[in-house]
């Protein structure tokens, strides 16, 4: 059970000596209660209390990692239902799968697309982020084979699916400390699967065949078995039994602090539909609520890229609008008589505008002013867009000094600003240009 803010104070030292960066020890106990703080902060924490407190310090879904290097990435640690609550910490990895029955080739295929498929939007590059191999064979020998001839062409992590434990032994055996996670115990294998588990240190995924109940016992017996980091599959497949399913595993974790489900969970698409439409929307559903790990039976640019974009839009914080550095940037390799335009450095801002630019082929200078990260209107609304900031910006990058004649186009929308930056920008020549991006090409040929 989650402790109060009044029943962790009564834990720490009541010094109110400040090192934890708050001015008593009662203003910490309630952040560590909310979990907004690390236990840590405070070094003089006794080891009796350490213990006491470790329910009230752990996360509400623990947090998983997978793989090593560059390709590492981790899911859990969530704190709210909705993302305009606060934010959602770690996006869920997107994985695609590949069947040990497969012809080598297919596989190969398969494998390399995933490897390299890489798309960039609003400056942040998307990827898939696992490999799942089943062993549909059921042969150990013919599973590890081929999860190791998967590996010389991939260092993604692995979803490593089988039922037997000497299978997935096998093919840990050649996995080095790329930290896979193995699929999945149940209530049949479990001793197995845990003997596997903590022997290598791999994470296991539990699956339920009876609904929520069985997983949580599942999931106690594992964690006295010494095997910590689990992922959850409640074993619905269908769409409603499986929203149902994910969304009564968070409020558990979350809100009643459920210890034995509070961890992230793995989901199939794949198994949901049999068209690739069907698996796109189920994909859909799992982002949105509450997967940690969804893998696809199908893999194509046109499937990827918006699950992707759907996963950032998701997993951006709402607070923190995603922003690119205030400056001047160039575009065609601009010359004294370029034209200067302004925005400001709200991303899809900064990148709908940088691609009009590219893609007109005419020189330009872009001045980024720091708008919070905000659009043009929501900024100019704000204050945070106004004649006082432009100027500030064009003074502080030396914008005058990068053209002959000093002139500086606002965008259309706002337009109403023109007077005031005349009046801040004594002797430069205020011109407004489209309100849309996409008419920026035509505004630079006809701009003089
Ligand atoms: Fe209290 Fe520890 Fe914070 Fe000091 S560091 S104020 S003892 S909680």
């Amino acid at each position: 059970m989650a402790l109060s803010g009044l029943q962790i104070y009564k834990l720490l030292p009541k010094t109110n000596c400040k090192e934890c960066g708050f001015p008593t020890c009662l203003a910490f106990a309630m952040k560590l209660a909310a979990q907004q703080v690390e236990l840590d902060a405070c070094p003089y924490v006794s080891d009796e209390a350490k213990e006491a407190l470790s329910a009230a310090a752990a996360p509400p879904v623990r947090l998983i990692k997978f793989g090593t290097g560059e390709r590492t990435f981790q899911v859990g640690n969530e704190t709210v239902m909705f993302r305009h609550e606060k934010t959602f910490f770690n996006q869920p990895g997107l994985a695609l799968r590949v069947k040990d029955t497969e012809d080598a080739s297919a596989i190969a295929e398969k494998v390399e697309m995933v490897n390299d498929y890489s798309v960039e939007r609003v400056g942040i590059n998307m990827t898939f982020n696992a490999v799942a191999i089943e062993n549909a064979s059921g042969d150990a020998g013919t599973f590890a084979a081929v999860a190791e001839t998967i590996r010389a062409k991939t260092d993604l992590p692995f979803v490593l699916i089988s039922n037997n434990a000497d299978a997935l032994q096998a093919a840990l055996a050649k996995e080095g400390d790329h930290k896979p996670l193995l699929y999945a115990a149940t209530a049949d294998n479990w001793e197995a699967m845990a003997g596997v588990a903590k022997a290598s240190g791999a994470s296991l995924a539990v699956r339920s065949q009876d609904g929520l109940g069985e997983l949580a016992d599942l999931t106690q017996k594992l964690d006295g078995a010494g095997v910590a980091d689990l992922v959850l599959d409640p074993g619905g497949r269908d769409l409603s039994t499986s929203l149902a399913q994910l969304t009564q595993l968070r409020r558990l974790a979350l809100k009643k602090n459920f210890r034995p489900l509070g961890y992230p969970i793995i989901a199939f698409p794949g198994e949901v539909a049999d068209t690739t439409e069907g698996e796109i929307v189920a994909a859909t559903q799992y982002i949105a609520k509450y997967a940690g790990i969804i893998v696809m039976d199908r893999f194509d640019p046109a499937i990827a890229y918006p699950l992707l974009t759907l996963r950032l839009n998701i997993y951006t914080d709402p607070q923190k609008p995603i922003s690119v550095d205030p400056g001047i940037y160039e575009f065609g390799h601009p010359t004294a008589d370029a034209p200067l335009l302004v925005t400001t450095n709200f991303s899809l801002t900064y990148f709908s505008v940088a691609g009009e630019l590219d893609g007109s082929g005419l020189p330009a200078w872009l001045l980024i002013c720091d708008a919070e990260g905000m659009s043009v209107l929501t900024a100019w609304a704000a204050g945070k867009f106004d004649a006082e900031t432009i100027a500030k910006a064009v003074k502080t990058f030396g914008a005058g000094d990068k053209i002959d004649r000093k002139r500086i186009t606002l965008p259309g929308h706002v337009a109403v600003l023109s007077g005031e930056l005349e009046e801040e920008l004594p002797g430069w020549e205020i011109q407004v240009g489209p309100r849309e991006a996409v008419d920026i090409p035509a505004y630079l040929k006809a701009w003089k």
